[in-house]
C-alpha cells in the first residue's frame, strides 16, 4: 500500500482539494477527503485521470509527417494515403512493429493517455501464408516495455470491398477466417496479464460479409467484450453502400444489429438526421479522431447535433499523425467552431467546453475499453493518472472553474510532469527512442523510399 496526497485532483464528479489516495494492487483502495499531507505521502500538486485512447493503429506512427505532399497530377485524398499506408505494411515485421508501437505508446503516456485500444488488423508479415500471433506478441512487448495499459482488439478483414472484391496482395496480410480470429483471440486471452484486456471487431462493413460480421458480433456478446468497427468515415463509402443496400451504412447497421453500449463506432463522420438520432439513442460510443480525420480529409462529425441528442463519444489517435489527447479534444471543439462560426459548442451546465469534452471522453473510454476500472478516478478504479504543476505557465492563476479548459485549450508547453499506470510511476524507457530511430532509418532510407 502507498499513498498519494494531491493538493488538487479531478475525481469523478469534479475537482477536489486536499485528497489522499491509498493505492495497492494498482487500484485506488480508499479516498480520504479534506486531509493534510503526512510524512508517508507522496505529495503532488494537480492530478488528472488518464484518458483511454479508444482507437489506434500504432504501426501507422511511422508514416507521421511523410504523406503531406500532393502526388503529381493526382488529387490526394484518403484513398491515396491508404496506398502509402499499404506500402508501409509490406515492409514491417514483428520487430519493426514492436519498435514503432513502443514509440507511439511512450508518446501516448507523455500526452494524456494511460490506456490504448489497439485496433489491429495486420495479422501476417509480408509473404507469410499461415496466420500467426507474432505481430500481437510484438504489440504486447511494446505495451509492457512502456507501461501503457493495452486493450488488444483483433480485427477481421476479409474482402476488398462491398461487392466481395478480392483482397489486394497487401490486404492479404490482414486476412483471417472467423475461426482463425477467434483462435487468435483465445491465444491473446491466455497470455495477457490482468493489467491488459481485450475487445474485438471488424475493420468496416466493406471488409467483411454480413455473415462474418454476425459471427464476430455474437462472439463479442458471448465474451462480454466491446465490439469495434470503422464506419462512414468517407463519403465514397456511404455512396457505394447506398447503391447496393438502398440504405446508408449507420442506418443499415442500426436496423440490422442490436447495437448497444458495448459497441464502438469509429468515425461515423457522415450521418443524416435519422442516423444521428438512432445512433445517439442506441447508447453506443462514437470514437472521434479529429486530428486523423482532419489529416485524411474525412469530413467533420456533427458534434453539436449529436450532443443535443445525448450521444456518447470517445477519442482516439487513430493514424497517430500526432499523439496528444488534449489536442484531440481541442480540435473536436475547434472543428465545430470553424464550421458553425460560433464558440463553445460542447459547453453545458456552466462547465467549459474543454471540461465537458474531457468528461465525455473519460466515460466513452470506459465503455470502449469494456473495463469499468478505466476512466474516472474513484474508489476501486485503476491508479492511472497524471500529475501536473499549478505553476506551469499554461495553468498559472487558474481556479478550478477554468483549470480543465486551460489544460485542453492552453497548451503553451508540455503540461505533464509524471504518469502513473497500475499504481506505478513510469519512466520513459531510453531504448524506445533508440529502437525507433534505427527502424525509421531502416524503413525510410532503404525499402519504403521510392
Ligand atoms: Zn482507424
Amino acid at each position: 500500500m502507498h499513498s498519494i496526497h494531491a493538493k488538487n485532483i479531478y475525481l469523478e464528479g469534479g475537482w477536489q482539494k486536499n485528497i489522499r489516495l491509498d493505492i495497492s494492487d494498482g487500484i485506488i483502495q480508499e479516498i480520504e477527503y479534506d486531509i493534510s499531507t503526512e510524512s508517508q505521502d507522496n505529495t503532488v500538486d494537480i492530478l488528472i485521470p488518464g484518458l483511454c485512447n479508444a482507437h489506434s493503429h500504432s504501426f501507422q506512427r511511422a508514416l507521421s509527417g511523410r504523406t503531406e505532399f500532393k502526388p503529381t497530377s493526382k488529387k490526394d485524398n484518403f484513398w491515396t494515403w491508404r496506398e502509402a499506408m499499404y506500402h508501409l505494411v509490406e515492409h514491417v515485421d514483428a520487430s519493426i512493429i514492436s519498435a514503432i508501437a513502443a514509440q507511439a505508446y511512450q508518446e501516448m503516456l507523455a500526452n494524456g493517455y494511460t490506456s490504448v485500444v489497439e485496433f489491429h488488423y495486420l495479422h501476417r508479415e509480408q509473404g507469410e501464408d499461415e496466420s500467426s500471433n507474432k505481430l500481437f506478441d510484438a504489440l504486447l512487448e511494446a505495451a509492457n516495455l512502456t507501461g501503457i495499459r493495452l486493450i488488444y482488439t483483433p480485427i477481421l478483414y476479409q474482402r476488398g470491398g462491398f461487392k466481395d472484391e478480392l483482397l489486394s496482395s497487401q490486404q492479404e496480410q490482414f486476412h483471417l477466417t472467423c475461426e482463425e480470429l477467434i483462435q487468435h483471440y483465445y491465444y491473446a486471452k491466455s497470455i495477457l496479464t490482468e493489467r491488459h484486456s481485450l475487445a474485438i471487431g471488424v475493420h468496416s462493413l466493406r471488409a467483411v460479409t454480413n455473415k462474418s460480421m454476425q459471427r464476430v458480433v455474437d462472439f463479442a456478446e458471448e465474451e462480454k467484450i466491446p465490439f469495434h468497427l470503422h464506419i462512414a468515415e468517407q463519403q465514397k463509402e456511404v455512396v457505394d453502400f447506398y447503391e447496393l443496400y438502398n440504405a446508408r451504412p449507420v442506418e443499415w447497421l442500426l436496423e440490422n444489429f442490436n447495437v448497444t453500449e458495448n459497441w464502438c463506432l469509429v468515425h461515423a463522420t457522415h450521418l443524416n438526421d435519422h442516423e444521428l438520432k438512432l445512433l445517439a439513442k442506441s447508447g453506443a460510443v462514437t470514437c472521434l479522431c479529429p486530428t486523423t480525420e482532419a489529416n485524411l480529409g474525412d469530413g467533420i462529425f456533427r458534434l453539436q447535433d449529436y450532443l443535443l441528442q445525448g450521444g456518447r463519444l470517445a477519442i482516439g489517435s487513430d493514424s497517430n499523425i500526432s499523439i496528444n489527447s488534449f489536442e484531440e479534444l481541442r480540435w473536436l471543439e475547434y472543428g465545430q467552431r470553424l464550421l458553425k462560426k460560433e464558440r463553445n459548442i460542447a459547453s453545458s451546465e456552466n462547465l467549459g467546453s474543454g471540461q465537458c469534452l474531457f468528461n465525455m471522453a473519460l466515460e466513452g473510454g470506459t465503455l470502449a475499453s469494456g473495463n469499468k476500472k478505466i476512466g474516472a478516478l474513484k474508489k476501486g478504479s485503476y491508479a492511472d493518472f497524471f500529475s501536473l504543476s499549478s505553476d506551469n505557465s499554461s495553468l498559472v492563476g487558474h481556479q478550478n472553474n477554468t483549470l480543465m479548459d486551460a489544460i485542453i485549450f492552453s497548451n503553451h508547453n508540455a503540461l505533464i510532469d509524471q504518469v502513473m499506470v497500475d499504481g506505478k510511476w513510469l519512466e520513459p524507457n531510453p531504448s524506445t527512442k533508440d529502437n525507433f530511430q534505427k527502424v525509421m532509418h531502416q524503413l525510410f532510407t532503404a525499402e519504403v523510399k521510392d
